[in-house]
């Protein structure tokens, strides 16, 4: 396998290259290079990839390749391309990285998804688009109503299929396969691949590439991370106080509630520190408000529950704040990964009750690091904090008297890096595995 290095070699035609400059970006990604050229060729694509990979890019630039070519507009109520995405803000993020990519062609395409008015999209989408991002609940709506044939696909692509599970899209998702037509070209993307999305995969996919890109461990090691043992009762004080205190231009706090959320949020607030929430509760409006705000820097802190946050990407996440930790270890990656996008590395603290010590076991387990404790003015002593400087880990955290977190960014805190850790095989061969 030959792991192509810069974004001319791949194929790409000369627009999208320039939106590619323009855009700052120099190298593709593992997967970008790994995906492009074959999907250029039109084959089908297994990718086993999360955000923060670089795989919109990796799909969105060989559809803008192939639509490119394609001659006159797309029929009335149909399009070319169509993808779907399990949440509305990761359907709206898809949509912006088609706009800036392909910013120097001239093709159309729509975002649609439930919680806003579809009066709109049934115009948009009833002209007819050459691109469509879709999440699968309003998809179904638009096809419903007759609005929208999908008839004339050509590249039909499945993203985060693992959340469109755990949602609840199944019966959605096989609706809308029934509807397309035979001679097509699919990608399918998860982050995980257990047997149900296997089986999926395989009734979907004709002799795809695979490409499978394993983060988890990467991620975590990208990233700085500590943990302080609190008293439930005192993270507020304790999130306030860092606050206060350490240079956290762009943090992006993880509560295990959208209750949880909302109080965070009105405790920051009473202290005058800018933040809002983001939730399932929230109106399309006021997440797309308190978004922006974050991404202006007019907010300091978002507080988001973890559906809300995915699919968001903002670049310049400072800090994550695991405020509770997550019931499923991955959610605790996923978090943390907001703060390490495209390679680049952050800080993430984490907040633990006595209660939650057995997830914060769990998360170790699951990431292969112990994370360093940080000792904090509101720190509970715990035995385990004693054992972790000497017990069977031997790990250490270098700054034990002097905790990394009050160090300011650029001092970045070096306590998991270089351990000795164990890595599991098949992370061995990601920086673009791909077989067939
Ligand atoms: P994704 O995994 O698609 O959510 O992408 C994660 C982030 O990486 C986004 O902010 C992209 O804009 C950025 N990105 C994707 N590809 C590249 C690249 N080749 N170079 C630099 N940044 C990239």
């Amino acid at each position: 396998m030959i792991i192509l290095t810069q974004f001319n070699e791949l194929g790409l035609n000369a627009s999208l290259l320039k939106a590619l400059d323009s855009e700052g970006y120099k190298t593709p990604t593992p997967i970008q290079s790994a995906s492009i050229p074959e999907l250029l060729k039109g084959r089908d694509l297994l990718g086993i990839a999360q955000t923060g990979t670089g795989k919109t890019a990796a799909f969105a630039l060989p559809i803008l390749d192939r639509l490119a070519k394609l001659k006159g507009r797309p029929d009335r109520g149909t399009c070319r391309a169509l993808i779907l995405s399990p949440t509305r803000e990761l359907a709206a993020q898809i949509g912006e990285s088609f706009r800036t990519y392909g910013k120097f062609l001239r093709l159309s395409q729509a975002t649609v998804f439930g919680g806003v008015s579809i009066n709109n999209q049934i115009r948009t989408v009833g002209q007819g688009v050459d691109i469509l991002i879709a999440t699968p609940g309003r998809l179904v709506d638009l096809i419903d109503r007759r609005v929208l044939s999908l008839a004339k696909l050509e590249v039909f692509v499945l993203d985060e299929v693992d959340q469109m599970l755990d949602l609840g899209f199944i019966h959605a998702i096989r609706k809308i396969t029934g509807l397309l037509p035979a001679k097509r070209q699919n990608l399918f993307f998860s982050a995980t691949m257990p047997k149900e999305i296997a089986g999926l995969a395989d009734a979907l996919l004709k002799d795809p590439v695979r490409v499978e890109i394993t983060p988890v461990a990467t991620t975590a090691e990208r990233v700085n991370q500590s943990i302080i043992h609190v008293e439930t009762r005192n993270k507020l004080n304790l999130l306030i106080d860092l606050l206060a205190n350490n240079a956290m231009p762009r943090t992006l706090v993880f509560t295990r509630t959208k209750h949880g959320a909302d109080k965070v949020v009105k405790g920051l607030i009473k202290q005058r520190i800018e933040s809002a929430a983001i939730h399932g509760n929230k109106s399309q409006g006021q997440r797309e408000r308190a978004l922006a705000g974050f991404k202006s820097s007019k907010l300091r802190v978002l507080v988001a529950t973890d559906i809300a946050a995915r699919g968001i990407d903002i670049d310049g996440v400072s800090h994550v704040v695991n405020y509770d930790l997550p019931f499923v270890p991955d959610s605790y990656v996923h978090r943390i990964g907001r703060t390490a996008r495209a390679g680049a590395s952050g800080e993430a603290v984490a907040f633990c009750d006595p209660e939650e010590r057995p997830l914060l076991r769990d998360i170790e387990r699951t990431i292969r690091q112990k994370i360093p404790v940080t000792q904090h003015a509101m720190s509970l002593a715990t035995p385990e904090g004693n054992e972790r400087s000497g017990g069977p880990q031997g790990h250490h955290h270098p700054n034990q008297n002097q905790p990394s977190w009050r160090k300011k960014p650029g001092q970045r805190p070096q306590g998991n890096r270089g351990n000795g850790k164990w890595r599991p095989k098949h992370q061995q061969r990601q920086g673009g595995g791909q077989s067939r």
